[in-house]
């Protein structure tokens, strides 16, 4: 692969259009100190892709885009276009069908870089591969910046292999191995993510296998359910039919019995109304047997009081008779008494008398007796009228 042209245009200081043309043999740039030839190795390795800011001697990427000076304004854009002489064709495959292409990048503020080969859009991943596989690039150690040469001599035995694969030309293919690496663990990643996947599916499998078994057994069941459904709701039509059957003849004698009821209603009425009207007549009735009942009443407390008092005077009466029964009793005794006593002073009197005949003195003595005696019959006479009295 050879270069034959670096264009720059808004890259760093070259703000205008620049040309460097690169012919057969050797080419140099000469200059004093800032007049951009750094600049110019940096567009190169811009061109190819490179990526870090650092690089580039700047913050950011795009502060390759020119700043402006004080007699110009600063743009919104940088692009280098590397051309590339094919006549040999030893560009990478996919490019090696022109005699020239060009290789162009773009950048733009707010809008990152763009990358064209031979006038289509590529990625900057294409870009690298094909200076990778021209066994250079942004990174190649044949592009030697300010100091790198004593860089060189002291470098590691591992810079020195790279600096001799490139010369060798086999700098693309480690470069190709290390993504053919890549995508090989990528493909490793994938095929255990599909090994997680296909135990994924498989479990699913068995799962919807058992769902279809449950949804078969369910429509099987929904069928035998919608014929139970449809049993079960016609048993339920023919009962509420012969509800309503019933109802209606119930409604009907409901009304026979309303109607009878409201005849009755009108006959009672009828009654009623009469009743009312017999009623102030029945109801002074009602006040005269009120005011008899009030004076039976009356009466009949006077009537219980007055049976009370009579039941207390016969029981006063009864007592008093068995009272006079007891004293008749005993006056009945006392009048034995007093008759055994006339008769002993009969006989005394007698005896007296037998005995006076000869005895004066005797006779006194019976007069005094019988005087005695005749007192005492006296008194019990006297207590027996006292008792006849009190009875
Ligand atoms: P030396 O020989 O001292 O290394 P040089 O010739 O390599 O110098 P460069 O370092 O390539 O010069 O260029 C530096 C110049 O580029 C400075 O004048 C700087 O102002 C200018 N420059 C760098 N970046 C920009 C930018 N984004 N916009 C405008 N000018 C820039």
């Amino acid at each position: 692969m050879r270069f034959d042209r670096l264009r720059l245009n808004g890259f760093k200081s070259f703000v205008d259009p620049t040309d460097l043309v690169i012919r057969e043999g050797l080419t140099g740039v000469v200059g004093p100190n800032g007049c951009g030839k750094s600049n110019l190795l940096e567009a190169l390795r811009w061109v190819m892709g490179e990526n870090r800011p650092t690089a580039m001697r700047g913050a950011g990427m795009e502060d390759v885009i020119f700043a402006g000076t004080s007699r110009r304004s600063a743009r919104g854009h940088a692009e280098v276009s590397l051309g590339v002489d094919n006549r040999d064709r030893l560009a990478p495959a996919g490019f090696n069908d022109e005699d020239h292409f060009d290789i162009v990048r773009r950048i733009t503020r707010d809008a990152g870089s763009a990358y064209k080969i031979g006038g289509k859009e590529v990625r900057a991943r294409d870009v690298q591969m094909l200076f990778a596989d021209a066994s250079t690039g942004a990174h190649s150690p044949a592009l030697v910046r300010q100091g790198q040469i004593s860089e060189l001599i002291n470098a590691k035995p591992r810079s020195r292999r790279r600096i001799l694969e490139e010369a060798a030309g086999i700098s693309g293919l480690y470069q190709r191995r290390h993504e053919a690496e890549l995508k090989l663990n990528g493909a490793e990643m994938n095929l255990t993510r599909v090994d997680d996947t296909l135990d994924q599916l498989s479990a699913q499998a068995a799962s919807l296998a058992r769902q279809a078994r449950a949804a078969a057994k369910y429509r099987e069941i929904g069928a035998a359910l919608r014929l139970a459904e449809g049993v079960l709701l016609y048993r339920r039509w023919a009962e509420a039919e012969a509800a309503r059957l019933a109802a209606a003849e119930a409604l009907a004698a409901a009304v026979k019995t309303a109607g009878e009821a409201e005849l009755a209603s009108r006959l009672a009425g009828a009654r009623r109304e009469e009743a009312e009207a017999a009623l102030p007549a029945l109801r002074e009735e009602e006040q005269v047997a009120a005011a008899i009942r009030q004076r039976l009443a009356v009466e009949r407390e006077a009537l219980d009081e007055a049976e009370a008092r009579a039941a207390d005077a016969v029981r006063a009466l009864v007592a008093r008779i068995a009272q006079l029964d007891r004293d008749i009793d005993r006056e009945d005794a006392l009048n034995r008494d007093a008759g055994e006593v006339v008769e002993r002073l009969a006989w005394e009197r007698t005896e007296l008398d037998k005995a006076g005949r000869g005895h004066d003195d005797r006779l006194d003595a019976a007069a005094a007796r019988a005087d005695e005696a005749a007192e005492s019959l006296r008194e019990v006479e006297a207590r027996l009228a006292e008792l006849t009295d009190e009875s």
